[in-house]
């Protein structure tokens, strides 16, 4: 296993870390958290020492189950994390609330304390700023009393947002999404944070599966190596200098080798550099959505995700016809709804990759249908 050392702590973590959001669906369902507790345990077993859980995730069982794993390790061999924000407090901010999340996030994971806790899913500065007002005191007071080791937080503002808020110094560390898809989004956010000593965790290296599903319009990052473009996306994003971990999300043991192997031998480079690299080979891809869905709540009920999902196949191919037949045989959903939006712009706020979603809509309402 490669290692880095976190921002400017002496904290040496793995490449890659696990992400604790895919245990298998069927066993969390029928309650084998023990069986999935093999996952965290195999990925210690092969070096990964940071395993990153929250609050919620496969159907409010990950911290139990990684819980279970941490209390068979070592606790000081594993940097586990949790999450908290408005949200989870039902936006009920008090201390009282906010110390009774922590409490179960520890009883969960069986822990005394957790190394890093994120001020979870800062969607832009406003909401960011809001949670500093509420909740950035209970952070710094849980953390006086050794209950969390490093405030960090976890966004999906853009680059030059994110380095707003690297600026105040109040954050050991981020964790935000960037891949071989949006990295020019975000490369000067990542690149504030290593300048500031913070280290920089990434989410969704695999773009929601956009990589591994147009594995021909990827192949360019594999070329030289004997990865598969899955493996090849997540050393892309390790072999950035200024990412300290790459979270894998994990559901087999299998997956848990593939991660292992993305980052052997691994060389760091400079963003720059990297991007230079990838970009003489391939394409720059920032303007595809990555089906992260939080655009949920438009008013008029228009499955964004799926629209901005087929307007993707007319980025990858070149053509407008792939959209229709993306709507029609891959969706199965009306065309026909992408001429309801009414402009609100309700979704463009929340997009994670500031997509022009309204204009795109009216492209896709303009389109001929499919002739039966
Ligand atoms: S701008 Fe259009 S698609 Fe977006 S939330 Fe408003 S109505 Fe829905
Ligand atoms: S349109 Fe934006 S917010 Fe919605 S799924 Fe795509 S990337 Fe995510």
């Amino acid at each position: 296993m490669y290692y880095k050392q976190y921002g400017d702590t002496d904290m040496k973590v793995s490449a890659v870390g696990l992400g604790t959001m895919r245990y298998d669906e069927e066993d969390v369902k029928a309650g084998r958290l023990e069986k999935c507790a093999e996952i965290p345990l195999y990925a210690f077993e092969k070096g990964i020492n940071y395993w990153d859980t929250a609050p919620a995730y496969c159907h409010d069982k990950s911290e139990i189950i990684t819980g279970i794993a941490l209390s068979q390790v070592k606790r000081s061999d594993v940097y586990v994390t949790s999450k908290v924000n408005l949200g989870t407090l039902n936006e009920d901010a008090s201390r009282d609330n906010f110390r009774r999340r922590l409490e179960t996030s520890l009883d969960r994971l069986k822990t005394d304390y957790i190394d890093f806790y994120h001020m979870w899913c800062m969607l832009n500065l406003e909401s960011w700023e809001k949670h500093m007002e509420l909740l950035y005191g209970f952070f710094e007071e849980a953390k006086s009393e050794g209950l969390i080791r490093n405030i960090v937080f976890s966004s999906h503002m853009q680059g030059n947002d994110i380095e707003k808020v690297v600026e105040t110094g109040k954050f050991k560390g981020m964790l935000i999404g960037y891949n071989a898809l949006n990295y020019r989004f975000r490369q000067s956010g990542i690149k504030a944070a290593h300048e500031n000593g913070m280290g920089v965790v990434v989410m969704n290296p695999l773009g929601g599966g956009l990589i591994p599903q147009n594995p021909d319009d990827f192949s360019y990052l594999t070329r030289g190596t004997d990865l598969t473009v899955p493996q090849a996306a997540l050393r892309f994003v390790a072999s950035h200098k200024e990412i300290t971990v790459a979270l894998a999300g994990c559901t087999t043991k299998e997956h848990v080798d593939d991660a292992v192997k993305a980052v052997e031998n691994l060389e760091e480079r400079p963003a720059e550099e990297i991007a230079a690299m990838y970009e003489a080979e391939g394409l720059s891809f920032n303007n595809l959505c990555t089906g992260c869905s939080y655009c949920k709540g438009c008013p008029k009920e228009i499955p964004i995700p799926k629209m901005m999902d087929a307007y993707n196949q007319y980025i990858l191919t070149g053509k407008k016809d792939a959209i229709t037949s993306r709507i029609a045989y891959h969706w199965d959903i009306p065309k026909a709804k992408a001429a309801e939006c009414i402009g609100c712009r309700k979704c463009e706020r929340q997009c994670t990759q500031h997509l022009p979603i309204v204009e795109r809509l009216a492209e896709i309402a303009a389109l001929p249908d499919i002739e039966e």
